[in-house]
């Protein structure tokens, strides 16, 4: 077997439909290419996570049948590795407070969500200055990556090519404690699992030049991507807990697991298998479609 793909949720609460569909979606395309197929625990944000949250989402993706190779990898495990990519990187430090950061993104020019790079050019004095005062309140600066780029483009195998911006974007969170931060993580750890087919909700879209670009940095090599297009609610809003008894757990109180794997199996257009490895057999990548799934339809 040659490369990976993954899926690398974050123990925060219980999968739904659309996790779920995401979860299967990976699998099957890992295992129609011929990868291995790694999990990852997405635990950096330690306030947010719990193990028993991601016990939970184990064997909810087991009952679904899908399988894994390897060890399961857990980002709380991991932080040593993203300090050590940390230093290799062009990075300053960042004293912004989040409504400092709103206002200057409302700027004439500036491109909204995006970091306008307040922080870039200050002199070792004003750093100095800005980290005491930080320090006072009990607060460490966030760290940025120094982008020498405004924007990336990647190859998506379902959507094509997709450019979009990169700006100095967090690599170590700051605030009471610092904390490692997403983007940075996920680059690390998909380049040290070997995984080179990365397949998410198509929410993630936005982040991945980003990402192609970090990996490129750090001298890894850049994924495939496929992003899903997301189940959405009947109001057209992404599927969420609140719209009732989309988790696993739920539906299986209505439900054997052979009904429920026929509705994820239906809505990727494949209506009538009950087991993972059937719809494997019959599955083709260019089946997936480009709409997002309606709940319930
Ligand atoms: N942990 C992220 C999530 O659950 C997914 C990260 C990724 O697939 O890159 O939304």
């Amino acid at each position: 077997m040659t490369g990976a793909g993954r899926y690398a949720p974050s123990p925060s609460g219980d999968l739904h439909f659309g996790n779920l569909r995401t979860a299967v979606v990976a699998w099957l395309l890992a295992r129609h290419t011929g990868r291995e197929f790694l999990l990852r625990v997405e635990d950096i944000d330690t306030q947010r996570s719990s193990e028993e949250s991601a016990q939970r989402q184990i064997e909810d993706l087991r009952t679904l049948g899908l399988t894994f190779d390897g060890e399961i990898l857990h980002q709380s495990d991991r932080f040593p590795a993203y300090a050590a990519a940390l230093d290799r990187l062009p990075t300053y430090e960042c004293f912004c407070s989040r409504k400092e950061i709103q206002e200057a993104s409302r700027a004439p020019h500036a491109v909204p969500g995006s970091y306008p790079g307040t922080c870039r050019d200050l002199t070792e004095g004003e750093q100095e200055g800005r980290r005491q005062a930080l320090a006072e309140q009990g607060r460490v600066p966030a760290v940025r990556l120094w982008a020498d780029v405004a924007e990336f483009t990647v190859h998506d195998r379902w959507l094509g090519t997709y450019t979009g911006e990169v700006d100095d974007f967090v690599l170590q969170r700051g605030g009471q404690e610092p904390g490692w931060a997403y983007n940075l993580a996920v680059v690390v750890d998909d380049g040290f699992q070997g995984v080179d087919q990365v397949v998410r909700g198509e929410d993630l879209l936005a982040s991945a030049p980003r990402q192609a670009y970090l990996a490129g940095l750090l001298g890894l090599e850049v994924p495939e991507y496929g992003h899903v297009p997301l189940v959405l609610n009947a109001e057209g809003r992404r599927l969420a807990k609140r719209d009732g008894a989309v988790t696993l757990r739920e539906m299986l109180l209505d439900a054997p697991v052979d009904t429920v794997v026929a509705h994820l199996a239906a809505s990727l257009g494949y209506p009538g298998m009950t087991t993972v490895g059937e719809l494997l057999e019959q599955w083709d990548p260019e089946s997936l479609s480009r709409q997002a799934y309606v709940w319930g339809s």
